[in-house]
């Protein structure tokens, strides 16, 4: 797959520091970073740390260590999703402005999951009860609620927007075909709350934007998040890249690789005094 004609190919990897990198992440950055050079095009890095709870500066620390490390580079300045509240605050303003999200005062645990990406099986469908809320009554508990969410109202938001399209491929960019978009499929997501206007969803989509990424290389547990994130695209008038959805990397028992699987953290390899270039290659990097 090309990109239209003349335009640079620019990639990101987007770690979120809940956790140290594992072999998994490390596949990932690897093939960005491959595409990326291999077109004589751009790699960025972006901290994805909206969750002010979960993310710990150690683990920043340890991104950039274990990345430069395994052999990457990256353009500076890193972009960090904590120092950009005011882009996602703007952000969701104009879609409050075009009526396009509602306040909810459902479940403060859906409100918690908005702030990291929903890797498949994790995804809540919300059934849309605050969708329609008297106005009045709604500003009213608005003012008084300790805590409420901002949901994205989807399906107005897709009449709107009109049939949409984004196109998938495989990671060494084959088999390029157009996907139509069905963010239906995730319900009124959370976009931002009461006290952190940000989300996964739209941080992610609206940074990928602003940093001018081209290509956007990520697990596949991610792919139905890009129905969505088309979506954000055309009622903000972002960019559209295209996408190429990775395998994920999986344990011993055949159950993908998290942050929970100490002993495939980069760190971890490291210390049991594993090469880089041997964990390249364990990262599916053969000629690394
Ligand atoms: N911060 C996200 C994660 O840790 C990255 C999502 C993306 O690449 O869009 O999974």
């Amino acid at each position: 797959m090309t990109l239209a004609f003349g335009a640079e190919i620019v990639t990101r990897f987007a770690p979120s520091p809940t956790g140290l990198l594992h072999l998994g992440h490390a596949h990932s950055a690897l093939l960005g970073h491959r595409v990326a050079h291999d077109a004589g095009g751009r790699f960025l890095l972006r901290i994805e740390d909206i969750d002010r709870t979960r993310c710990k500066p150690e683990f920043e620390t340890a991104i950039f260590d274990d990345l430069h490390w395994l052999g990457l580079d990256w353009e500076e300045p890193v972009r960090r999703q904590s120092d950009h509240f005011a882009d996602y605050a703007a952000a969701l303003q104009r879609l409050e402005a075009d009526g396009l999200i509602y306040p909810c005062f459902c479940s403060r645990k859906d409100i918690a999951a908005a702030a990291s990406a929903p890797h498949e099986g994790e995804t809540v469908i919300y059934p849309g009860t605050c969708r329609g809320l008297d106005p009045i009554l709604a500003a009213e508990r608005k003012a008084s609620a300790a805590a409420f969410a901002l949901r994205l109202d989807v399906a107005k938001a897709a009449r709107r927007a009109g049939p949409l399209a984004f196109l998938d491929a495989e990671p060494d960019g084959s088999n390029a075909r157009e996907i139509r978009a069905e963010p239906e499929r995730f319900g009124d997501v959370v976009l931002g709350r009461r006290d952190t206007p940000a989300s996964y969803h739209l941080c992610a989509t609206l940074d990928d934007h602003l940093q001018g990424v081209t290509l956007v290389i990520r697990g596949e547990d991610l792919r139905p998040a890009t129905h969505l994130h088309r979506l954000l695209q055309a009622v903000l008038g972002l960019a559209t890249p295209q996408y190429r959805h990775h395998v994920l990397l999986r344990n011993e028992s055949g159950v993908r690789l998290s942050k929970r699987d100490g002993a495939m953290a980069l760190r971890a390899l490291r210390d049991r005094g594993v090469s880089a270039n041997a964990v390249r290659k364990m990262a599916g990097f053969q000629d690394a």
